[in-house]
């Protein structure tokens, strides 16, 4: 429903002109929760605001159901934003904060008065109804900013690190929540942030962002098993990058050769076609063996204990190193211990071969 086609935004001119979107292509469906994730600095909060309307790109289309946005004024579009700070008044209420942007709308006091009851009933904070919003916790103002947001039901809520300021409890709790305001109101949300983590709980879909260009966009589970590159593996979770060398590509799998000599299978859906490359592995995907046994050996050197699982850091040659993530079960036993010959194993089919 939102198509934004090969959109750019330059600052500056000459020597010091810079890129902040580059060429950037997507489209937003309809109903969807949809999020644009990078490092600080990509240009996500630059391709929000071109759909906000408080930035006009140096070139490119967007639309919202075949209808021109950029001839718009940001308050003519069927968007709302959500910034980082909030915007409440401190000194309005709760009721007051949620029904100002309906009274600027000039809608009937009526349906003003239901409108605010039916969101604050949404976002759990009916009981506060009549508390001036700079004596509410930061979690309670975050949830009345996003009823503030919602009331005028706009099409599009477009949410710029909503949850940043938000400790972690906090932060976790209002991401199930948010995502349930989203499939409630069936509003597509477009979420700016940098945790990849926040990223994959949410999305239906996640724009991976990089120096002002889209590197990858697909379903969370595509983004993580099926990183199209190296920039992508790296920032989403933890990656074991191996170097190999490919072998066979029989459609989407190729049979790869790893430092040991030994060979294995691995996906290849966008390219490594022959030659050295490098294969990306996740560490929850390899387990540690006997030395004789397993597709790598190499030295234990470090076991990092984290609660739910532990990390085995193996040294396999020089400059080679993989970590093994397995899970703490309830009455497992450390089988090795730093400094032990250990072998590392992993499944056909499971590493991804990366274009290069
Ligand atoms: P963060 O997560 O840190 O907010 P971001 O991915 O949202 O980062 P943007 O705010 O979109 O990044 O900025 C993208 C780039 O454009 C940055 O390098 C920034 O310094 C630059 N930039 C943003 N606004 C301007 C401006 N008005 N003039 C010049 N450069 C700008």
């Amino acid at each position: 429903m939102i198509e934004i086609d090969k959109v750019s935004k330059a600052y500056g001119a000459g020597k010091s002109r810079f890129m902040a979107l580059n060429d950037v292509s997507v489209t937003i469906r309809k109903n969807e929760f949809f999020t644009l994730l990078g490092p600080s600095g990509c240009g996500k909060t630059t391709l929000l605001r071109v759909i906000a309307g408080f930035v006009d790109p140096t070139e490119g289309s967007v639309t919202m159901d075949g209808q021109d946005l950029l001839v718009l004024p940001p308050h003519r579009r069927p968007v709302n934003t959500v910034f980082q700070s909030y915007a409440l008044f401190p000194h309005l209420t709760v009721r007051q904060n949620i029904a100002f942007g309906l009274e600027m709308l000039g809608k009937p006091k009526a349906e003003i008065a239901q409108t605010v009851d039916e969101m604050m009933a949404l976002v759990q904070m009916t009981a506060m109804a009549d508390r001036q919003t700079g004596q509410i916790s930061g979690g309670q103002q975050q949830r009345v900013a996003l009823a503030r947001a919602l009331a005028p039901k706009p099409k599009v809520l477009l949410l710029d690190e909503p949850l940043s300021a938000l400790d972690f409890k906090l932060r976790k709790d209002m991401q199930i929540e948010l995502k349930r305001l989203q499939t409630e109101t069936g509003i597509t949300f477009v979420f700016v942030t940098h945790d990849q983590e926040e990223a994959l709980t949410m999305s239906d879909r996640i724009a991976v962002m990089s120096a002002g260009s889209i590197r990858q966009i697909g379903s969370p589970h595509d983004i993580y098993e099926q990183p199209a590159e190296r920039f992508v593996a790296d920032f989403i979770g933890d990656t074991n990058f191996l170097p190999v060398q490919v072998g066979t590509v029989q459609g989407d799998m190729a049979e790869v050769t790893l430092s040991s000599g030994k060979t294995v299978a691995a996906r290849a859906v966008l390219g490594g076609q022959g030659g050295g490359t490098t294969l990306a592995i996740r560490p929850e995907h390899t387990r540690l063996v006997p030395p004789d046994q397993g597709l790598l050996q190499g030295r234990l050197e470090n076991v990092v204990y984290f609660g739910t699982d532990t990390h085995y850091h193996v040294a396999i040659g020089k400059d080679e190193t993989i970590v093994t993530r397995a899970q703490n079960l309830p009455g497992s036993v450390a089988q090795f211990k730093t400094g032990d010959t250990v072998g590392v194993d992993f499944p056909a089919g499971v590493g991804q071969v990366l274009k290069d």
